[in-house]
């Protein structure tokens, strides 16, 4: 719509929803009795998060006497029960105040159970979905006294190059809003401090996946608008939704780091947004800054990251060391370290670690890994799995079947699946597509399979070709699973390429070769150029990293007893050359068009990606039809009814995700091409139509105007209801000035 004087500034959405209620009188109280009778060693103690012994998990020696004199705010990385419990009796039964400590570890997508990587789960666009695999992640991380989890990861990330793209829900604020909030959920529950919930954080505040090249801890340089419209919207979730910390991010933000940065800190954070939660560093982050050349010293790093809102400092312990003299010459007010551990405690308090400070030694052994969380992460990932692409319906796997050659490096590897972030998930919990296809064909007579590598993920050897062509050759289906290695994405996980890693493309090319109906099944931390894979293979399913039970779930899909229904929740790009490539572009002055060299596109590429966003295949179809607005003109406050039928036309019962874009067809500043404003996953009966209703509201229709206020502004618009982000029903309605009073 038209920029216009009576553009309406609303107080909602994004601009400050209501907050959670605020803390019961009694945390308040509780927090001041106890801060009068800390000294300003015990204060600064409370600020201080300590890690463990590297890979042993346990408490380093030199930290055993700081916890019982009652100075360390938390752990990380402290694992079980009966070393979190003996850590803790050193804070309560030795130091003065007893205030228990509080233990933190990266549940990020699971903890003994693994589930689906974020990215995946986000693909299932089923918040329910990921909200249970978050609360059993939660259940069985706080079985073992764990109170806190770093998660989950909402950075919105645009280029696949960037290893931590895996770690969040991809490209779209919107999406990514709606996961963060069911992760806080998840995670924390309506009470934190009930037996099986986790205090959430929302991560990294801000703009990491914004990094320079998507190289991990680069530079982000973006405006103030494109902040708030893209990187900021999913943290403003996750706050909504309760969650109780936030943690800062290594990179700079237009020059200043984010663990310094009093703008990102204090004046959104605390003063826009009210959160009254603790804002932990990153690991060592508050000391980076001395790297990052915007502080001198450690004292200079430490005095900067306290006033601009750091509370606790991970690791670096730059606080401890030099907060009480900084105190003393005056450059920390005191008010200012009192703010902090008062934010410390009140986390604390809220967490109920005051009253249950230790944890059942007995309950972990039945908590994790228990069989039906096992069973949940089965039917999450296969419900996170991706068909691409099925020509001539290869999939699912016929009934006739005989002889199924499983080949490639990711077909019994145990160790990729789980992904970077495994919390406690053990390799030999894994489920390899090998095992999961066997067990799926025991006992059905005249079934074989067999089984060659071919190749590794990387390395020059193809000495493996020949047995893995043999098998090919003698198979009746080749089903080849190619991908990355678990420390090919994730933090320090950056690529160059995006391509299949090693030999692995010669080998699908030469399976394929040999004539055998091939199927590959891709294992990988982000999206992929699969060029040749793409225009050649008949049937390419998208496993992600699909934890602990992902060779079950994708045996479920390729044979059938699981009808994908999953969607890509970020674009894949044709070559890296294309990135960034994203759908939810700024309209340009000349869109590409193929056929007019002057427009915004490579002469040596087509103008599309390889697969769009929001694509994603099934074994049946699905039809959308009838799509009405419930007005044609409502006012810049109300909100609009859309509806759309959706109907299974095959055979078979199946999901599809119903996605409603929104295009404002003139703003004040540019808005995207399309925006993801509303979805929802339905599962059909063949023949089953189901009617959609979504509430378009200011949330949605609003942007941030040329003064960064969040405004309405009339004007037509066009929604779209389709199955992607590319076609769709489309419809058009109108936000109507307001009268004048
Ligand atoms: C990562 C964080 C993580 C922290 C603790 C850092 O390197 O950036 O995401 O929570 O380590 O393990």
């Amino acid at each position: 719509p038209l920029p216009s004087a009576v553009a309406l500034l609303l107080l909602v959405g994004l601009a400050g929803r209501a907050r959670p209620a605020p803390p019961a009188g009694d945390v308040e109280r509780r927090v001041d009795e106890l801060l009068a009778r800390m000294t300003a060693e015990e204060k600064v103690g409370q600020l201080q998060q300590l890690d463990s012994v590297p890979n042993a998990w346990t408490i380093r020696d030199e930290h055993r006497e700081l916890a019982a004199r009652g100075l360390v705010g938390s752990f990380l990385n402290i694992r079980g029960a009966k070393a979190i419990n003996e850590a803790q009796r050193l804070a309560l039964e030795k130091s003065r105040l007893k205030i228990p400590i509080l233990f933190g570890f990266d549940v990020i997508h699971g903890y003994r159970v693994i589930f689906p990587i974020p990215l995946a789960e986000a693909g299932t666009w089923d918040p329910a979905a990921v909200e249970r695999a978050a609360a059993i992640a939660a259940a069985e991380a706080a079985s073992t006294g764990l109170k806190w989890t770093f998660a989950p990861m909402v950075d919105i990330a645009r280029d696949p190059r960037w290893g931590r793209i895996m770690e969040g829900s991809g490209e779209d604020p919107y999406l990514g809003s709606v996961m963060a909030a069911a992760r806080v959920r998840g995670f924390q529950g309506d009470d934190p401090a009930a037996p099986d919930r986790v205090l959430a954080c929302a991560k990294h505040w801000v703009a990491y996946g914004a990094a320079e090249g998507g190289r991990d801890y680069n530079t982000a340089e973006l405006s103030e608008h494109t902040l708030r419209t893209v990187y900021l919207p999913p943290f403003r979730a996750a706050l909504d939704a309760g969650a109780q910390t936030f943690m800062c991010s290594f990179n700079t933000v237009n020059g200043v780091p984010a663990s310094a940065n009093p703008f990102l800190l204090t004046k959104v954070l605390r003063d826009e947004w009210r959160f009254d939660g603790l804002l932990v560093s990153d690991y060592e982050s508050v000391k980076e800054t001395i790297a990052h050349r915007t502080a001198a010293d450690g004292a200079d790093a430490a005095r900067q990251a306290l006033n601009a809102g750091v509370d606790m400092e991970m690791v670096s312990r730059l606080f401890a060391a030099h907060l009480p003299k900084l105190l003393e010459q005056g450059k920390v007010p005191p008010a200012k370290l009192d703010e902090a551990v008062r934010r410390v405690l009140r986390v604390k308090l809220r967490a109920g670690i005051f009253e249950h400070p230790y944890v059942d030694e007995s309950r972990e052994a039945k908590v994790v890994g228990a069989r039906e969380h096992r069973a949940a992460a089965r039917e999450i990932a296969a419900r996170s799995m991706v068909l691409l692409k099925n020509d001539g319906n290869v999939l699912p796997i016929k009934p006739g079947t005989r002889t199924i050659a499983v080949l490639g490096p990711l077909a019994d590897d145990a160790d990729a699946p789980l992904s970077h972030w495994r919390g406690d998930g053990r390799v030999e919990d894994t489920v390899t597509l090998l095992a999961g296809i066997r067990s799926k064909v025991q006992g059905r007579a005249g079934v074989q399979v067999t089984h060659a590598k071919g190749c590794d993920i990387e390395g020059d050897s193809i000495d493996g070709f020949p047995e893995a062509v043999r098998l090919a050759r003698q198979a009746d289906l080749a089903i080849v699973a190619v991908g990355e290695a678990s420390a090919m994405s994730g933090e320090a996980g950056s690529r160059s390429s995006l391509d299949l890693p090693g030999h692995q493309l010669n080998l699908v090319k030469t399976i394929q070769a040999t004539g055998t109906p091939t199927v590959v099944v891709l294992y990988n931390g982000r999206p992929l150029t699969l060029g040749w894979v793409a225009d050649h293979v008949p049937a390419l399913l998208e496993a992600w990293l699909p934890g602990t039970e992902g060779g079950n779930a994708v045996a479920d899909v390729l044979f059938g007893d699981v009808n994908p229904g999953a969607k890509l929740p970020v674009t894949f790009p044709r070559v890296v050359g294309q990135v960034p490539i994203y759908y939810n572009a700024l309209s340009t002055g000349r869109p590409a068009q193929a056929d007019n060299r002057y427009t915004s596109k490579y002469i040596d590429l087509p103008p599309t990606p390889q697969f769009p966003f929001g694509h994603g295949l099934g074994y049946t179809r699905f039809e959308l039809s009838r799509l009405t607005l419930g007005a044609k003109s409502i006012l810049p406050d109300e909100k609009l009814a859309v509806t759309v039928d959706v109907k299974n036309v095959g055979d078979r019962a199946g999901d599809e995700v119903v996605q409603l874009y929104l295009r404002d067809e003139v703003s004040g500043v540019a808005r995207p091409v399309k925006e993801l404003a509303g979805f929802r996953r339905v599962s059909l009966a063949p023949g089953a139509t189901q009617t959609v209703r979504f509430e378009l509201g200011p949330d949605r229709l609003g942007l941030y105007d040329a003064h960064l206020r969040f405004v309405v502004e009339p004007g037509k618009f066009q929604v779209t209801a389709g199955t992607s982000s590319v076609g769709g029903l489309t419809e058009q309605f109108e936000v109507a000035a307001p009268r004048p009073e």
